[in-house]
């Protein structure tokens, strides 16, 4: 009796196990089971590949992610130095304007200080100034009224001696007109000197 090969589908005898023509084995669990250990070993191949793929893809992408990171802190890290160091800048800037500030004001101060003193001693000076113009006033005025005085004296004296001049008889010990003036002009004099 005779029955087709698994494989080549040829004549054989059906006591036979393994094809001569072919070699495939008659079984049909024996011939399918290289294909399919054949096919297993290439899904679990894909299965491998696929997995250390994806495995691969998301160490990559973690990788990337971890660097864009990195760069993105390394970023901000000099971001962050730059605003502090305009930040010193700024600080640096505002102490000097404040310096300056307070330099100017103590400027002011001393410029008020002086300005104050010299007032204060002008104006001193215009107070010596008006006493001693007052002084040379008052002192002008009692010299006009002392000089009323002494030439209302000095006319008294003159009619006085004109008086005696016009007596009927002369008297012997008659003084001289002369020493009657230089008396008038000392008394000017002392008086004077008094002041
Ligand atoms: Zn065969």
């Amino acid at each position: 009796m005779a029955k087709q090969c698994i494989g080549c589908k040829r004549e054989i005898s059906t006591g036979i196990l393994i094809c001569p023509f072919c070699g495939a084995n008659q079984s049909f669990f024996q011939y399918y089971l290289k294909s399919f250990v054949l096919f297993l070993l290439i899904v679990i191949s894909a299965i491998i590949a696929g997995y250390y793929l994806v495995n691969q893809s998301v160490a990559q992408a973690k990788l990337e992610l971890e660097q864009s990171h990195e760069r993105q802190l390394n970023q901000a890290e000099e971001k962050i130095q730059r605003l502090e160091t305009a930040l010193l800048d700024s600080q640096k800037q505002l102490r000097a304007a404040q310096l300056e500030i307070q330099t100017s004001l103590e400027n002011q101060t001393a410029n008020a200080d002086q300005a104050g003193a010299l007032e204060a001693e002008l104006n001193q000076k215009l107070k010596n100034a008006q006493a001693d113009a007052k002084r040379q006033q008052d002192r002008a005025g009692w010299l006009s009224r002392e000089n009323a005085k002494l030439k209302t004296e000095i006319e008294t004296l003159k009619q006085q001696l004109a008086g005696l001049q016009n007596l009927p008889t002369p008297v012997p010990a008659q003084p001289d007109p002369i020493p009657v003036n230089e008396q008038v002009s000392e008394n000017i004099d002392s008086s004077v000197r008094n002041e």
